[in-house]
């Protein structure tokens, strides 16, 4: 509260307006200084910096604003208006002060009003805007996991955006409109447009993280987590900890080979595979997913952000096209795609996540960038040692399942299920045990390789 008023006396001392006035910004843009007193302004300096043309009748001794379409009487002295031939009440009389025509600010917006203006502001400041101009921002949430992300565009120019408790003001210097209530998985309780102010009110584990002004064209980006202290913060740990994510499951069975064999189950029987390599070596593991569940995607990756795990590996099997495609890749999360077959396998695995934006991919923030890229590495090397194949490499594309995880994050395709001797390849236990003890020795190393933050195998 002190720190507010400093900073409201040094803007009065600062701002250089005379005692008596107050700056009007015209529909310009421009800055004008007109006479006020006390919550009084000057009712015909407003007209003129409107541009509207006002005539005084002698006769009836009120004064006749008109544009090409309206026409408004007042009188000094009266709180009724004549509005196109109508009589209306002002909220309050207009008055002859010194030599000037002066009314409330609320009053002089009722004249100003019919005419086609709005006045917004007090009697320390004021706008003018052209009535229906003002402008309509759009949001829209992208929530995923631990993380949600709100983008406003729309903007009229560069907000400031002030962390409250429950939530936030994006404060405008000019006031706008919201198209709609942004509806984002219970990230947010609320939102109130208040004037030159969008009020967001976070739901209770929500928390403000971090905003961003994106250019061309101009955006916000707020970025909001679940508060940590809702979090069971894990005990310290003695072992390293993976999540490992079998891809699909339920009704999304993802991925299914002419001999049947169907992705779901395939990662499932993988992961466990893999798990029981690492528990060997000494490695804590956890699965998304125990059975043949559904799950979100979203929810994945809310799971390995709770536990805070070291890494988190999703597990999938391929299908192209080209029935000639071969051997296993390894992504890890970026906005672009390699190539257009990365961005293919991408839209493919995105699918479950139903309702996720693209638009927004170039919003989530990615962390642990590096790390994800060392980790695919360590899989992809050894994956291409293991079936002889070089031309696969480590990719990069945005899997909905990557974004919003808080670990070096990656989803490996074992193989092509489209393949019908890929099929036959990745249905052999004994061909599904090689590649778990692979991918086991790649998440070791990548473990081992980490600076000592964390216990290693
Ligand atoms: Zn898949």
């Amino acid at each position: 509260m002190k720190r507010l008023l400093v900073l409201g006396l040094s803007l009065l001392l600062g701002s250089g307006i005379a005692a008596f006035a107050v700056e009007v910004t015209a529909v310009s843009g421009s800055k004008v200084e007109i006479f006020s007193r006390g919550d009084l302004v000057d009712v015909l300096a407003l007209l003129q910096v409107a541009g509207v043309k006002v005539g005084f009748s002698a006769a009836s001794g009120s004064y006749v604003a008109s544009t090409e379409s309206h026409e408004v009487h007042f009188t000094p002295g009266g709180s009724l208006a004549v509005v196109d031939g109508e009589l209306v009440s002002l909220p309050g009389p207009v008055r002859q002060l010194e030599n000037h025509v002066v009314a409330t600010v609320e009053t002089a917006a009722a004249i100003l009003k019919p005419l086609g203006f709005r006045l917004v502001g007090n009697a320390r400041a004021l706008s003018l805007l052209v009535a229906g101009q003002v402008p309509v921002l759009e949001a829209s949430v992208l929530a995923s996991g631990e993380a949600a992300t709100l983008l406003l565009s729309g903007l009229p120019e560069k907000p400031r955006v002030v962390p409250e408790a429950d939530g936030f003001r994006v404060v405008f210097s000019q006031p706008v409109q919201l198209a709609s209530s942004p509806s984002g998985a219970g990230v947010f309780s609320g939102v109130q447009v208040q004037e030159k102010e969008l009020r967001f009110f976070l739901a209770s584990p929500w928390q403000l993280a971090s905003s961003e002004l994106l250019e061309n064209p101009l955006r916000l980006s707020v970025r909001v987590v679940r508060q940590a202290a809702t979090l069971a913060k894990p005990q310290a740990r003695t072992q390293p900890l993976v999540v490992l994510d079998p891809g699909h499951g339920g009704e999304d069975e993802g991925a299914k080979g002419q001999g049947g064999l169907v992705e779901k189950n395939l990662t499932l029987v993988l992961s466990r595979l893999l798990a029981a390599q690492l528990q060997k070596a000494g490695v804590a593991v956890r699965l998304t997913r125990e059975g043949d569940e559904a799950m979100a995607l979203a929810d994945r990756v809310a799971l390995a952000n709770r536990l805070q795990a070291d890494c988190f590996v999703s597990i999938h099997a391929n299908a192209s096209p080209a029935r000639g495609a071969r051997g296993a890749e390894t992504y890890f999360m970026s906005a672009e795609a390699t190539d257009a077959e990365a961005a293919q396998a991408a839209a493919r695995e995105n699918a479950a996540a139903g309702d996720v934006q693209l638009i927004l991919w170039e919003l989530a923030h990615v962390a642990n960038m590096e790390a994800s890229s060392r980790l695919a590495l360590e899989l992809q090397t050894r994956l291409n040692q293991l079936s002889g194949i070089r031309d696969r490499g480590v990719k990069q594309a945005p899997f909905a399942v990557l974004t919003g995880t808080t670990m070096p994050a990656v989803l490996v395709e074992v193989g092509f299920l489209s393949n019908p001797e890929e099929e036959v390849r990745l249905s052999s236990p004994a061909e599904q045990e090689r590649l778990a003890a692979t991918l086991a020795e790649g998440i070791l190393a990548f473990l081992r390789s980490r600076p000592a933050a964390t216990p290693t195998p």
